[in-house]
């Protein structure tokens, strides 16, 4: 049985930053013969939910209000790649976009809703530690 990595906003837990999810029930039914494993790095790495949207600009991450939240980032990554070493997970499904989990695109850091080439913190950290990482647009793919 293969084990997966997700974000936790998919699985249906209320930690995106207006406390609210986005469940997808792809995702869960990959659940019937997977093991699923939700983490969810920003709250991981001590932000609260609800919390101030972030997004990258300039090599760190800050909320809407300007305040630099690039160290909760990071240890949330830390802990989200601890989690998967942890589980020997075989890859990653994670949430596109975000500034945490999102692969390839993420939002530009101006809060306008544009999005650029690049990936979140935790989804980096993954990537550059060997895992795949998938996010939830690609599970036709995966399937
Ligand atoms: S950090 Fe990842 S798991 Fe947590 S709410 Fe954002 S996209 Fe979802």
């Amino acid at each position: 049985m293969k084990k997966i990595l997700v974000s936790a906003c998919l699985m249906g837990y209320d930690c995106r930053y207006k406390g609210d999810n986005c469940k997808n029930q792809r995702l869960l039914d990959l659940g019937k013969d997977s093991i699923l494993i939700p983490v969810c790095p920003e709250q991981l790495g001590g932000l609260a939910t609800p919390r101030l949207p972030g997004e990258i600009t300039g090599g760190k991450v800050l909320a809407s209000d300007g305040s630099d939240i690039t160290e909760q980032y990071r240890r949330g990554a830390d802990f989200a790649l601890a989690v998967a070493k942890a589980n020997n997970v075989d890859f990653c499904i994670l949430k596109a976009n975000s500034p945490s989990c999102g692969k390839g695109m993420i939002y530009d850091g101006t809060f306008s809703g544009n999005k650029i080439e690049g990936n979140g913190v935790a989804a980096q950290k993954l990537l550059e530690a060997g895992f795949t990482v998938y996010n939830e647009n690609e599970i036709t793919e995966i399937i």
